[in-house]
């Protein structure tokens, strides 16, 4: 489509990094351009008004810059899933594991009302490990996930496969 064109030429691919042999995209021209950010703000904030959502969730760092737009265009309100030790008050956490290591997400207790409908939104899908535990994350607040919008999908990673199982029958697509 035009959008995933014009999308796709504003992604830089930034070899070695941040460690040899990873080819990493960067969003950073998309985001300083202004008709390709607002092109994508505004499919953003398109499907969360198809899907019925009735908060936008971005995961930090870079799931912020793209959620948080795309909820006021949409009219909602924003939710953070941060990284441990940054939501003051009663959380839920979700730890998962990376290459090295492992990694905890969090989100306040109180986050949505009764009977919300969640879109969670993030840059990139890599392995899936991110989305996957802050989809549990979200279950475990009791709002209902309607979708997972991405910028884009490193499709050989094997994301998808791995969040089939917590997505509950939601939509999952990639810009
Ligand atoms: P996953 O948990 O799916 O393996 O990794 C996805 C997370 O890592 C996302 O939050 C994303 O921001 C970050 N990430 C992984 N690879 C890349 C990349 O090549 N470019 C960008 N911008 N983020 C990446």
């Amino acid at each position: 489509t035009a959008l995933a064109e014009l999308l796709s030429s504003r992604i830089r691919d930034v070899p070695d990094y941040p460690k040899p042999g990873v080819l990493f995209k960067d969003i950073a021209p998309l985001l300083a351009d202004a008709e390709a950010f607002a092109a994508l703000t505004t499919a953003l904030a398109g499907r969360a008004g198809e899907l019925g959502a009735t908060k936008v969730v971005g995961l930090e760092a870079r799931g912020f810059v793209l959620a948080a737009p795309a909820a006021f265009a949409a009219g909602l309100g924003f939710v953070p899933i941060r990284k441990k030790g940054k939501l003051p008050g009663e959380v839920f956490e979700q730890s998962y594991d990376l290459e090295y290591g492992s990694a905890t997400l969090e989100v306040q207790c109180d986050a949505f009302e009764p009977g919300e409908k969640v879109l969670v939104v993030d840059d990139v899908l890599a392995t899936g490990g991110t989305i996957a535990a802050s989809l549990d994350l979200v279950r475990r607040t009791g709002a209902q996930l309607v979708g997972v919008v991405v910028l884009m999908e490193l499709g050989l990673l094997g994301g998808r496969d791995r969040l089939s199982t917590h997505l509950d029958g939601a939509p999952l697509e990639t810009l």
